[in-house]
C-alpha cells in the first residue's frame, strides 16, 4: 500500500467552465471616503426601534435549529403589505439571488433572456453565469424603451425571460405603465420587472400582477430591502408573482437558504412602512434639488425616478472627474465604459449635507470655482 494517500506529483488546479472565462466580476470600488454616493443606498440606517425590536428578536431566535425552510411570516407580511397571497412571494438573498433563481429555474443552455441596455449589469452577468443566451436590445438615446426594437429583439429571440428595470439602473427613469404593458403583450415568456428603486417611482408593475388581467400569470415583480428599506447588510429580496413562478424558484433555491436572523429582519422591517416612506420623501426633494444644481453646471443629465442621478461632464472627461470628486473624498459610480454610456457617471442622492459635499466638488471640478 505504499504511497496511497501519501504526498504525490502536483497536478494543476482544473479550469474553470469555459464560457466563464472571458467574465468579469461586477464591482464597485469599495474604498474609504467621507461621502459614498456610489451603490444606491439608503443615506440613513434603520430607525432605532426596528434595532432594538431585531436585537430582542435574535435573543429568542433557537440558532440550534434550522430556519423557517418556507419563511412562512415574512412572505406573509409581504403578502399583506402588496395585496396579494403569500404563495405568489418568493424571498431569497438579495434581489439578485432572486434573479439568479429565475434565471436557474427558466434559463440555461439553449435558452434566452432578453434586455434592453443600457441596463443593470447584473441581468446579463446573471444570465451569463447560468449559461442562459443573452439578446441585447438598445434604449432610445433618452434612454427610454425603443418599443420597435423591443418587438425586433423579442420576435428575433423568443426569450423565455424579458428583463426591464423600472426606475432603470443608472439612467432613472420609470418605463411607463403602457410601456410595460406593450412588452408584456410582445414577449412570449416571462416579464422580469426589477423594482429595485419602485417606492421612488410613480408607478407599479405590482399593479399588473394583481390586476388578474391577460399577462398578470406572465409578468413578475422584483423588489429589495436594500435601498428604501435601508437594509443593504441584510441581503434580502423577493418577488411577487404567480404562484407558479413560486415554485419554479423554490426549485432551484438551495434548502433553508434563507436564515432565521434575516427572516426577522424583514419581518420587523414591514412594521416601519411609516419611517420607510419619510425616507422615501426626503431622498426624494434631495434628488430634485440636486437635479436643479447639476441643471446649472456643464453636464448632461436625465430625468429620475430612483435614488439616483445620471451625469455626463461635457467639457471634461468623466473619469477625470470621478478621480477629482474621489480625491475631494466623494465617491460615485464611474459608468463611463459601459454600454451605452460613454462619458456617463452615476450620484446616489445622499443627506443633505452629502449632497453638498458632492456639489460643491463636482462644481470645483468642472468649473474651477
Ligand atoms: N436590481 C437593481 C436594479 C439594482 O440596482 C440592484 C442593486 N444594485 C439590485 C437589483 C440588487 O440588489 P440586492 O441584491 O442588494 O437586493
Amino acid at each position: 500500500m505504499a504511497g496511497v494517500g501519501g504526498p504525490g506529483p502536483s497536478r494543476p488546479l482544473p479550469a474553470v467552465r469555459p464560457d466563464l472565462g472571458a467574465l468579469e466580476g461586477y464591482h464597485s470600488p469599495q474604498v474609504d471616503v467621507e461621502v459614498r454616493l456610489n451603490t444606491n443606498e439608503s443615506p440613513l440606517p434603520p430607525p432605532p426601534a426596528w434595532v432594538e425590536e431585531f436585537r430582542d428578536g435574535l435573543a429568542a431566535i433557537p440558532f440550534h435549529r434550522y430556519p423557517d425552510r418556507s419563511a412562512t411570516g415574512l412572505r406573509q407580511a409581504l403578502a399583506e403589505r402588496h395585496g396579494v397571497a403569500p404563495d405568489q412571494v418568493f424571498c431569497a438573498n438579495g434581489s439578485n439571488e432572486v434573479l439568479q433563481c429565475l434565471l436557474l429555474a427558466y434559463g440555461g443552455p439553449g435558452r434566452t433572456a432578453a434586455l434592453f441596455e443600457p441596463t443593470y449589469t447584473l441581468h446579463r452577468h446573471i444570465a451569463r453565469l447560468t449559461a442562459t443566451a443573452v439578446a441585447a436590445g438598445a434604449r432610445r438615446g433618452d434612454f427610454r424603451l425603443d418599443l420597435d426594437e423591443v418587438g425586433r429583439v423579442l420576435g428575433a429571440a423568443d426569450p423565455v425571460l424579458t428583463f426591464l428595470c423600472s426606475p432603470n439602473n443608472p439612467t432613472g427613469r420609470a418605463d411607463a405603465p403602457e410601456e410595460i404593458a406593450r412588452v408584456a403583450a410582445l414577449a412570449p415568456g416571462l416579464v422580469v420587472v426589477d423594482e429595485a428603486y419602485g417606492q421612488f417611482a410613480p408607478h407599479s408593475a405590482l399593479d399588473v400582477v394583481r390586476g388578474g388581467g391577460p399577462d398578470a400569470e406572465r409578468t413578475v415583480v422584483v423588489r429589495t430591502f436594500s435601498k428604501t428599506w435601508s437594509m443593504a447588510g441584510v441581503r434580502l429580496g423577493y418577488l411577487v408573482a404567480d404562484p407558479d413562478v413560486v415554485r419554479a424558484c423554490e426549485l432551484v433555491a438551495l434548502p433553508y437558504h434563507l436564515d432565521a436572523a434575516k427572516q426577522l429582519a424583514g419581518v420587523l422591517a414591514l412594521r416601519h412602512v411609516a419611517e420607510m416612506e419619510a425616507r422615501v420623501a426626503l431622498v426624494t426633494e434631495e434628488r430634485g434639488r440636486v437635479a436643479a444644481a447639476l441643471g446649472g453646471l456643464p453636464v448632461e443629465t436625465w430625468p429620475s425616478d430612483a435614488n439616483f442621478l445620471l451625469f455626463r461632464p461635457t467639457d471634461r472627461p468623466a473619469r477625470e472627474v470621478w478621480s477629482e470628486l474621489l480625491a475631494a473624498s466623494v465617491l460615485v459610480r464611474d459608468c463611463s465604459g459601459w454600454p451605452g454610456l460613454t462619458g456617463c457617471l452615476r450620484v446616489t442622492v445622499g443627506l443633505p449635507d452629502e449632497n453638498d459635499r458632492f456639489l460643491a466638488a463636482l462644481t470645483a471640478s468642472l468649473t474651477g470655482a
